[in-house]
Formats: structure tokens, C-alpha cells, sequence
């Protein structure tokens, strides 16, 4: 029977980068995956797919509206999807085929099947044609990831009633595409097809859109979103989807109850979060305990109620976001190998990479004033920023929230082109617990968006100087 130091199930990116660090760390090592290739839903289904198509829609949304004002004369872009589906599909392989290189280059011996922790210490594999190999180990990390969240009642067909998996590889343009949720996916994903033309409405329980998001934020966001052709209903409410017709009839209600409507559309995305997945890993039998949102509860060390079984990323509490899952698989692998591994959850950045992008860290202004926190607000907005100024990309600002008494950067939330590489400067600035005179300071390149965020931490003592 194989015998190992760690088998770690699940080859997302807290997976796989968990084994790879814990081979770094000299452990023997195997991972479980259950999908014919690795990287989880990030590199498959999620991350890697949707800002491959992200990235071209925005080019060809560009080609058509924008370059003439740059003087570019090309004529009306054409749409070859199969061709933008395939420049997809090859970035998703490049990715997955990676990770089957760093196993081998870190020597991790990799099983497709099933894993199941049949006892402590011990990982069962059912393979795909029916075997079962059993594998020894002294520690499991169980980095089983999540699924889609599903709407009862309203069976995802991946056709016309789809996830964000059915989102990212429709075959044609939806005339209407109906969005359930105003969170990122289903943001990123809209944006995605309105810029290759579907019509685009979005209906959200909640009175605002990205819910947990700053709510300057969120309101700036949505306003953007709307001059870009997309449409809102807030406090509704999906009940019903009939599918029987040419065009799927959604049944939308007030989220506080009233009178139902009838709204046509070709696709509906059902985008309201993701939901843990752990079937099939035996974990009532092995006697790892969830948490009431069927979470695997772990400590701050990632142990599960049973010794030697750990759990990280989306499986168990926290954002849902692989760049998490990754410092967790990080973390946990130098804890079993005896080191002190920690994520500070304090500092975990947020992107959406819509156009504009929009990028948080740390608290939001609700937050601080829920905490009875006193805080000064640095804002720069891009309309005078030169780089935006030049590149015609001023839409958006930079936030900064800083502790009234120690100029700490408690938050920092951008709205802007580059925003999700801008965020990872507040990151590290944050990470090393840096005032907003500090990034007042450093010394920012010209002509860059970056100098909005130097400019806004000026701000926070009110003496920005391009404003
Ligand atoms: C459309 C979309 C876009 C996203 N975009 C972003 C983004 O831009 N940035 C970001 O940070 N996050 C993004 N996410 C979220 C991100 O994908 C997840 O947070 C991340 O993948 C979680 O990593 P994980 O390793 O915990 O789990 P997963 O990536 O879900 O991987 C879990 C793996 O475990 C395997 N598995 C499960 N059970 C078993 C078993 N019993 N035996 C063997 N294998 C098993 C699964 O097959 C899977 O491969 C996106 C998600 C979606 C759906």
C-alpha cells in the first residue's frame, strides 16, 4: 500500500499549491482529484475561464466603440464565438496542464478517482473504471472546494437555465440574458455577454448590488454598469422559470412580497454564490464535524475535530476566492510540517475584473462605523490622474480609510481600469501595517494610474495635490 506524509484531496488552487509547498517542505506527498484535469474550479470552471473571456469581450466591446476615438479605423468588429471559446479553452489548458507539471517536477504523485477518508490515515480512491486503491498517509487536507448554489425549483440545465459553468461555454449570444444574483460572477459574466451583445438584467434580493462591497462602491459601480447598457431590479425576487416555451418565462416578485411579473429572456444565469462541497468524502463515518452552512470547521491551525485530517479553502469558512485557498494551502502545509504557517484575513484583496475594475482591502466604511471606529477618508478620483487622462480611462476613484488617530490604512476600495493590480500595493502596505502618510510618501512612477492611490492617501490629510 502507498505510504505518505500527506495526501491532500482536491487539486483547486488550495490543493495543489498546498502539495506543492509541502513537497518544497520535504513531505511525501499525493493528491486526489476527481475531474480529469487539475486546478479545481478556479483553473476549469471559474477564475481562468471567465477572465480569458472577460479579457476579449473587452477587446472587442474596444475595437467597436473605442478605437476610432484613438484614431484606429477598423471596420465594425465581427464575432466569431467558436474562435473566442477556443482562445478560452487554450488558456484553461495551459493553466491545468501546469499543475500537472509542477507535480511532477515536485515528484507529488497524483490519482484521478474518487477520495474518500476511509478512516484516519487512510484515503480510498475509486477510480473512474471501477478500482479502488487504498493509500496510506499520516495527514489528509481535505481541499474539496464548493459547487454552485441552486434555486429550488429551477433545474440548472446548463442550456438555458445555467450556472457559471452553462455561462462560459453558451454557444450562441442570448437576446436577453436574465442574471440572478448581483454578486461578482454574475457581474463579470453580464458584462461578458452584453459587450458581445445580449441584453443584460440583473435581479437581486438585496436593495443594493455587491452586497459586503463598500456601498459608495457598489452605488458608483452600478451607475457605471447602467450606461453601459446593463439593467437592475433590486428587492426582487426569482420564483419561477418556465421553460416550456421559444423563451423562458421568469416569474419575478418584490423581495418583501407583492404582486408577481413576467419577464422574457433566452438564458437565465442563476448566479447567488457558491455552497462547500464535500460529498462523497465520508466525513459523518470519519467524524469530522461541519458547521450549520455544511462547512468543515476547522481552528486556526486548519485541524478538523479529528487528528491529522486539516481543511482549507472554499470547504471550509471565509471568501470564496482562490487567492485564500492558496495562502491557506500554504499555510496548512507548514503547520503539519511544524512551521508557523498564518493567513491574515485582515488583508485578503477583493477584485472584479469588469470594466471598470472594481478592488477592495480591508474594511468598508459600514463596517468601521458598525465598530464605532473613527476614520478619515482619502478620495482621488481618476478624472485627474494623468495616465487616465491620456488613456481616456477616468472613470472611478481610490479610497483610502485611515484610523482617525494613527493614520492607519484600515480599507482601501478602487474603482478604475486597473484596479485589481493596483489593490495588491494597499495589500502590502496594510500587510506591513503602513499609515497613510507612509503611502503618502513612497515615492509613485509617472505617468501611472498607481499615483491616484498616493494621491488619495494625500488626501486623507486633505492635501491631495492634482485636486
Ligand atoms: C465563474 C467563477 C469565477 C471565479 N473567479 C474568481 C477570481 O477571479 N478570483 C478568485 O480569487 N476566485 C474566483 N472564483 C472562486 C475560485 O474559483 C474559488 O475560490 C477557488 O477555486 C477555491 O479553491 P479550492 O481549492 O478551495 O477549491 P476548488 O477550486 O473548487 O477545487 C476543489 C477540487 O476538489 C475536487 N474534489 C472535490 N471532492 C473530491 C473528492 N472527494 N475526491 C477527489 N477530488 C475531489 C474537485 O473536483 C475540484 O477539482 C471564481 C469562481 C467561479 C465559479
Amino acid at each position: 500500500m502507498p505510504t505518505y506524509d500527506l495526501v491532500v484531496i482536491g487539486t483547486g488552487p488550495g490543493g495543489y499549491v498546498c502539495a506543492i509547498r509541502a513537497a518544497q517542505l520535504g513531505m511525501k506527498v499525493a493528491v486526489v482529484e476527481k475531474d480529469p484535469t487539475f486546478g479545481g474550479t478556479c483553473l476549469n470552471v471559474g477564475c481562468i475561464p471567465s477572465k480569458g473571456l472577460l479579457y476579449a469581450s473587452e477587446l472587442f466591446e474596444e475595437a467597436g466603440h473605442k478605437f476610432d476615438k484613438l484614431g484606429i479605423g477598423v471596420s465594425k468588429p465581427k464575432l466569431d464565438l467558436a474562435a473566442m471559446m477556443k482562445f478560452k479553452d487554450e488558456g484553461v489548458e495551459g493553466n491545468v496542464k501546469g499543475v500537472a507539471f509542477l507535480f511532477k517536477k515536485n515528484k507529488i504523485d497524483a490519482y484521478q478517482g474518487i477520495g474518500r477518508i476511509a478512516a484516519p490515515g487512510r484515503v480510498e480512491v475509486k477510480t473512474h473504471d471501477g478500482k479502488t486503491e487504498v493509500l496510506e498517509t499520516k495527514n489528509i487536507v481535505i481541499a474539496s472546494g464548493s459547487d454552485v448554489a441552486r434555486l429550488k425549483g429551477m433545474e440548472i440545465d446548463e442550456k438555458r437555465i445555467v450556472s457559471s459553468t452553462g455561462a462560459l461555454v453558451l454557444g450562441q449570444v442570448p437576446e436577453q440574458l436574465l442574471i440572478v444574483g448581483a454578486g461578482v460572477i454574475g457581474l463579470e459574466l453580464g458584462s461578458v455577454w452584453r459587450r458581445l451583445g445580449a441584453k443584460v438584467h440583473v435581479i437581486e434580493f438585496l436593495d443594493r448590488i455587491l452586497p459586503g462591497m463598500d456601498s459608495e462602491v457598489a452605488r458608483q459601480f452600478q451607475r457605471i454598469l447602467e450606461r453601459q447598457g446593463m439593467t437592475f431590479q433590486l428587492s426582487s425576487k426569482v420564483t419561477a422559470v418556465d421553460s416550456s416555451g421559444a423563451k423562458l418565462k421568469v416569474k419575478v416578485e418584490p423581495a418583501a412580497g407583492g404582486a408577481a411579473a413576467t419577464l422574457d429572456a433566452d438564458v437565465v444565469l442563476v448566479a447567488i454564490g457558491r455552497v462547500p462541497y464535500v460529498d462523497g468524502l465520508g466525513l459523518k463515518e470519519a467524524g469530522v464535524g461541519l458547521d450549520n452552512r455544511g462547512r468543515v470547521n476547522v481552528d486556526h491551525r486548519y485541524a478538523t475535530s479529528v487528528p491529522g485530517i486539516y481543511a482549507i479553502g472554499d470547504a471550509i469558512a471565509g471568501p470564496m476566492l482562490a487567492h485564500k485557498a492558496e495562502d491557506e494551502g500554504i499555510a496548512v502545509a507548514e503547520i503539519i510540517a511544524g512551521h508557523a504557517g498564518h493567513v491574515n484575513y485582515d488583508v485578503i484583496p477583493n477584485v472584479i475584473y469588469t470594466y471598470p475594475e472594481v478592488a477592495s482591502v480591508g474594511r468598508t466604511e459600514e463596517e468601521l462605523r458598525a465598530a464605532g471606529v473613527t476614520y478619515n477618508v482619502g478620495k482621488f478620483p481618476f478624472t485627474a490622474n494623468g495616465r487616465a487622462k491620456a488613456n481616456l480611462q477616468t472613470e472611478g476613484f481610490v479610497k483610502i480609510l485611515a484610523d482617525a488617530k494613527t493614520d492607519r490604512v484600515l480599507g482601501v476600495h478602487i474603482i478604475g481600469a486597473d484596479a485589481g493590480n493596483m489593490i495588491a500595493e494597499a495589500a502590502v502596505a496594510m500587510e506591513f501595517g503602513a499609515a497613510a502618510e507612509d503611502i503618502a510618501r513612497t515615492c509613485h512612477p509617472h505617468p501611472t494610474f498607481t499615483e491616484a492611490v498616493k494621491e488619495a492617501a494625500l488626501a486623507v490629510d486633505k492635501r491631495a495635490i492634482h485636486m
